[in-house]
């Protein structure tokens, strides 16, 4: 693959920033539709994006394999009912070769500033290998690219080893060291296991105790795998009946009361089923918040890993890091050789350093200080000819992402489709309707358990819910599947030599 090509001065119809699942399908869906005129740009060495990055020791998806999948590029040959990062890595690695993604990716390309330019219509792009130009740019940047680090008091001072669980480094031996872990979100749990049995000593610093439910995890057997390889209906309706029993679970989050406490007696049992002989471990595990209000995990050894005697959990919080080791809130120090964080990921400010300015100069990270409201998780006023795949309010809770990218993927598409054929030289969304969608989508929350009083990665500062989607995932497919002209202000304006329309 040629990371090293450039497009200083290039015009292209759209620029992609980011080669994650939501980049490669954006990129598909345009060939798909005629379009061969784009590049997907990437800051990392290499292409994946969040299944590339996130190489954490047991790193795995939550959604069984067969959904978590493209519907387009549905894989028979899923070695276990929940794929874990090597094998979906392997998998972005396939759909690039099978869709010949290679010749647009640019990688090391991370982008570094993006102009509107309103007398042409199009994007000005400084990337860190020079300057291209867009008709449309399109974000599948993803909300959770940016490590979110702690300032714990005196981090500066350690003298030991210190990494996010998304930037792991392989490279250091964890073999005999005592280790502090910070966090017990979804990716915590998922390490902890893994590396417990390794180190001398485990220090495990628990903010909130998650609801952690059974994971129904297991091989798909060669028999299983050869059957729904030769019948294809037969693969289709087994994703087709995961997608419904996990479309189902949106009624935990927002349904009757009575099933988040179904869901919160099965947690309980997992626990106590898990850790039989510990009350006093159990206690400190129970968590104390609506199920749902923050992600739930899924996991069968990530309880009786603290039970092992190398392993200290800690709910006191961190009042100072020293140079070798850690000092909680109850004062005691202690030592450790290395700290990993798995303390997530900075939504609010996902895209971080890069200047997105839209019309009149406005900039994006401005608009989305309190958390962006956008049309359809795709368009943002005052940011002409710009698109998000997996954009805000898209996240979910209980199903697959790939759905929510793959209905994004195709209104952004519609939309570059329906501006080329028109002839206009610019499509922004109205403020106006942008903002009754917002309310409309905002109001959906109350009485929801992500509005149930936590505090969690899907809040904004300010507590606006800027990162999931509230509804059932077929709605947002739904609205998705045109493209609605009327919602939008074109500029008409005889486009430029070269671009013709349609
Ligand atoms: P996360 O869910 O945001 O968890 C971060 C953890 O760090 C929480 O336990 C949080 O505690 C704690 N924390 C944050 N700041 C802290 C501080 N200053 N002091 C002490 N503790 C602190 O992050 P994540 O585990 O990386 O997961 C992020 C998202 O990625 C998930 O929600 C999920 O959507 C996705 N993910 C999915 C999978 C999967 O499919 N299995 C795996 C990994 C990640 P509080 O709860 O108190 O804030």
């Amino acid at each position: 693959m040629d990371s090293d090509q450039s497009d200083h001065g290039a015009d292209v119809e759209v620029a992609i920033v980011g080669s994650g699942y939501a980049g490669l399908c954006m990129g598909i869906k345009l060939r798909e539709r005629g379009i061969a005129d784009f590049v997907i740009l990437e800051q990392n060495a290499e292409f994946g994006g969040t299944w590339r990055v996130n190489s954490y020791p047991g790193a795995a998806c939550d959604i069984p394999s067969h959904l978590y999948s493209f519907s387009f590029a549905q894989n028979a040959d899923w070695s276990r009912k929940f794929p874990r990062q090597p094998e979906l890595l392997a998998y972005a690695e396939d759909i690039v070769r099978r869709y010949r993604l290679a010749p647009h990716l640019r990688l090391g390309h991370g982008l570094l500033a993006a102009d509107y330019d309103e007398a042409r219509g199009r994007w000005r792009l400084r990337t860190a290998h020079g300057e291209l130009s867009a008709r449309n740019l399109v974000l599948a940047t993803g909300g959770l690219s940016r490590a979110a680090l702690p300032a714990l008091p005196g981090l500066d001072s350690f003298a030991g080893k210190v990494f996010h669980s998304a930037r792991w480094d392989h490279g250091y031996d964890l073999r005999g060291k005592r280790v502090a872990v910070i966090g017990t979100g979804a990716s915590a749990i998922q390490f902890v296991p893994e590396i417990a049995p390794l180190v001398a000593q485990l220090d495990l610093y628990q903010r909130t105790a998650p609801w952690v439910l059974p994971r129904p995890d297991r091989a798909i057997t060669a028999a299983e795998r050869w059957l729904l390889r030769r019948l294809p209906p037969l693969r289709k309706l087994y994703r087709l009946l995961t997608y419904v029993r996990y479309e189902s679970r949106y009624l935990v989050f927002a349904g009757p009361s009575w099933l988040a406490g179904v869901a919160a007696r099965l947690g309980r049992r997992h626990l106590r089923r898990q850790l039989p002989h510990d009350a006093a471990l159990r206690a400190r595990l129970a968590p104390s918040y609506r199920p749902g209000c923050k992600r739930m995990l899924l996991s069968n050894d990530y309880y009786p890993a603290l039970a092992r005697a190398n392993v200290g959990l800690h709910t006191c919080g961190i009042a100072a890091v020293r140079p070798r080791g850690i000092v909680g809130a109850d004062g005691v120090e202690r030592a450790v050789d290395a700290i990993i964080f798995a303390t997530g990921f900075d939504v609010e400010h996902a895209l971080g350093a890069v200047a997105v300015r839209g019309r009149g100069g406005a900039l994006l990270a401005d608009a989305a200080r309190g958390g962006l409201a956008a049309y359809r998780g795709a368009t943002v006023p005052g940011f002409p000819n710009m698109y998000m795949i997996a954009g805000p309010n898209t996240g979910l809770g209980h199903n697959s992402m790939i759905y929510m990218i793959e209905s994004g993927a195709r209104y952004a598409v519609e939309a570059v489709l329906a501006r080329r054929r028109a002839g206009w030289r610019a499509l922004e969304v109205r403020d106006d309707v942008c903002r009754q969608y917002n309310q409309r989508l905002q109001a959906r929350f109350k009485g929801t358990a992500w509005a149930s009083g936590c505090r969690s990665w899907y809040l904004a500062s300010g507590g606006r819910n800027s990162a999931l989607w509230p509804g059932f995932t077929f709605e947002y497919r739904r609205i998705t599947r045109r493209f609605d002209a009327p919602a939008y202000v074109a500029t008409s304006a005889h486009l430029e030599e070269g671009h013709r329309a349609l």
